[in-house]
């Protein structure tokens, strides 16, 4: 299959799953994750239609950004605070934020450009300790030390759920996600403004869907297999 194949595909893909719940497919943004991928591949999927693009990298979207126009970019993996400012005016959103020194950060750098960065927290709902991310039991806590920084938007939550074949298990993961995303809708304060729920990718897009995410973080069902 060729990339137009591949987008069609995980488009009526989205709106199946979407639809078996009664959701509007509208209401959920594929994120074409490009990692590894060329800046070819890349303006060839933006001109069959992708708007948004994912990168883990900071010197991936640097290394892009000048050559891909008209899209835009989401940084979906750990950020160091040094790296920040050379996002800090590339990016759309940010799905990674996992401590509070980063997030200080980003609204220091922020607050230079005279912008409000929308930011995701992304929680280790799996506890693994090789991800990043925080405790759900963090949570509440985490957001309330956000509360003096008036240059992010605090805008949701994103995981990555622990590999497993089972997805009974995977959907559990993302039944928790959805109930912590509901209560974070409850708190109230000037910078938040709770509204994404990033989970799903190529393996497990469709359950993530049918448990409630609006941005699905597609790579290989768009691009095949990456480029490294
Ligand atoms: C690579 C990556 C994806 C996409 O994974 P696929 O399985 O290729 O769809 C999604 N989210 C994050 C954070 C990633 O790093």
């Amino acid at each position: 299959m060729g990339m137009a194949d591949n987008i069609n595909s995980i488009k009526d893909r989205i709106e199946k799953a979407a639809k078996k719940v009664g959701r509007n497919p509208k209401d959920i943004l594929l994120l074409a994750v490009s990692k590894t991928q060329s800046v070819d591949d890349i303006i060839k999927a933006r001109d069959l239609g992708i708007k948004t693009f994912g990168e883990n990298k900071v010197q991936e979207i640097l290394a892009k950004y000048d050559y891909v126009k008209d899209v835009k970019w989401h940084l979906i993996g750990h950020l160091q605070r040094n790296k920040v400012k050379y996002i800090i005016d590339k990016v759309e959103m940010i799905h990674s934020l996992d401590s509070i020194e980063l997030a200080e950060e980003i609204n220091k750098r922020s607050e230079k450009k005279d912008i409000v960065m929308p930011v995701l927290i992304q929680i280790n709902i799996g506890k693994e300790e090789s991800k990043s991310g925080i405790y759900e039991e963090e949570l509440g806590t985490f957001i309330e030390k956000l509360k003096g920084y008036k240059n992010i938007l605090i805008s949701g939550i994103m995981t990555i759920p622990p590999k497993t074949d089972n997805d009974d298990v995977t959907r559990n993961y993302f039944k928790r996600m959805k109930e912590l995303f509901e209560g974070l809708k409850m708190i109230k304060g000037d910078n938040i403004d709770i509204k994404y729920l990033s989970m799903g990718m190529t393996g497990d897009f469709e359950i993530a869907i049918e448990e409630g995410a609006n941005i699905v973080r597609i790579g290989t069902g768009i691009f095949g297999e990456r480029k490294y």
